[in-house]
């Protein structure tokens, strides 16, 4: 029979990793948690329909990354690419409008993409996110950024930047797509395919096109900051004054646009200087018109995702130190069959009492499980045999010094709890 191996793309996250993925995961709940916002989670599939009208159905994600498939009922449905469109609908079908704004939500999901597998780029990955409802000002964006910049400074990453753009509003945009759709014309014959067929349904997303021989034209396109009307100048200038209050540094890139559709006026990303082609760790960006577009009332909103995968890998990169898992504070070994048996009502009773503890399962001479004992690094060993059984006593060996002292054993769960 042949080997079956994991589908191109995904990946194990394995217990040699899982330590770090632990507590960036704990890191990002506790800094959500201190800036107000509740966690929400949402299915895995959903209906086709929602991304669609909810990511475009002119963005690279639905036209060529979306898992769709028909299920059984004949429903087409579609593996999440994203959490945004998720949220919202819950949002939407929760009633939350009525909760006091701003509703304030983060989520750690994963999400799937049929894409071009390479470092940092996979099929199944994982997204820690955010999203905000109901405010509409630049206060809000400089706080969910500053949220983000607070993470990765505990976190402990650095070298990473922060890009800012605005892409305006439907008004600003009408306006420089004329500009754009002019500045591009000539060469549209000389352009890829997609960025043709973009043309007239949405030219502003041929400034993401990644095709090497439509950059040219890409790079030399208008940029939309330099044609905002005055209400997203407004917010534009609002931002920088905002981030510039908290303290926090950014550059402005005119060419972000960002890969989904729905996003309006700020754009942002953070970006690493390590992670080379897949360099950005984290995207956001306000979506003043998403709502709408999946049949809601008018909402403001904003939000971003964050890749997991990248964060690792960039942190692994910087030698940003991370966290390792716990080793048992205690081996007991049990010499004989009713030694055995009472190192595993003990192990169980220090169990109960919060403390990780190990005993032998696998029926080892008491040499094999002092080795044993040392390869799992825990801090004491405890060996019981007739005499420790008798006595009501045994040697608690500090592993470290291989220092001895004598402990009752119906102390032994307050003595290793007290230290
Ligand atoms: P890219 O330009 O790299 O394709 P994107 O614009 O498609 O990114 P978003 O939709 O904004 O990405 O997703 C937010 C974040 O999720 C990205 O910044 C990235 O860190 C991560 N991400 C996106 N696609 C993948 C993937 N296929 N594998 C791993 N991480 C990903
Ligand atoms: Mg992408």
């Amino acid at each position: 029979m042949t080997k079956i191996n994991a589908p191109k793309g995904t990946r194990d996250i394995l217990p040699t990793e899982i330590a770090a993925w632990q507590q960036a995961e704990r890191q990002f709940a506790a800094v959500c948690a201190r800036y107000g916002y509740q966690e929400i989670r949402i299915p895995t599939f959903e209906s086709t329909d929602l991304f669609q009208r909810g990511v475009g159905d002119t963005t690279d994600v639905v036209q060529k990354e979306m898992y769709t498939f028909l299920d059984k009922g004949g429903r087409s449905i579609s593996l999440r690419p994203e959490g945004t469109a998720g949220v919202v609908r819950s949002y939407l079908e929760n009633g939350m409008a009525s909760w006091s704004s701003p509703v304030r939500l983060w989520y750690n999901i994963t999400a799937f993409r049929y894409e071009n597998v390479q470092k940092g780029r996979y099929r199944e990955f994982h997204q820690f996110g955010c999203e905000v409802f109901g405010a509409d000002g630049p206060v809000v964006d400089a706080e969910l950024i500053s949220l983000l910049a607070l993470f990765f400074k505990e976190i402990g990453l650095g070298q990473t930047s922060l890009r800012i753009n605005s892409i305006g509003c439907p008004v600003c945009r009408t306006a420089y797509n004329q500009l754009l759709k002019a500045h591009i014309q000539p060469h549209l014959a000389d352009m890829c395919p997609t960025c043709n067929d973009r043309f007239e349904k949405n030219p502003l997303r041929i400034i993401d096109c990644k095709e090497h021989k439509c950059q040219p034209v890409t790079k030399t396109a208008p940029a939309l900051l330099d044609h905002l009307c005055p209400d997203c100048q407004t917010h534009f200038d609002g931002l920088c004054t905002n981030l510039d209050e908290l303290g926090i540094a950014y550059t402005v890139d005119r060419g972000i646009v960002r890969g989904l559709d729905y996003y309006t006026r700020t754009v942002f990303e953070f970006i690493s200087d390590h992670v080379g082609t897949q360099g950005t760790i984290c995207g956001g960006g306000r979506y003043d018109g998403l709502i709408e577009s999946i049949d809601g009332p008018h909402t403001p909103g904003i939000g971003f995702a964050l890749g997991v995968e990248r964060l690792m890998m960039e942190l692994n990169s910087q030698g940003v130190s991370v966290a390792t898992l716990p080793v048992p504070l205690i081996y007991i070994a049990g010499l004989g069959a009713a030694a055995a048996t009472k190192a595993r009502q003990i192990t169980f009773l220090l169990r109960q009492q919060g403390i990780y503890a190990e005993t032998d399962l696998m029926n080892r001479s008491l040499k094999a499980q002092m080795k044993f004992a040392g390869k799992t690094g825990a801090t004491y060993t405890l060996v019981l045999g007739d005499d420790e059984i008798a006595n009501g006593e045994a040697k608690l060996k500090h592993m470290a010094d291989s220092t001895e002292r004598v402990v009752r054993l119906d102390q032994l769960a307050a003595f290793l709890t007290a230290r």
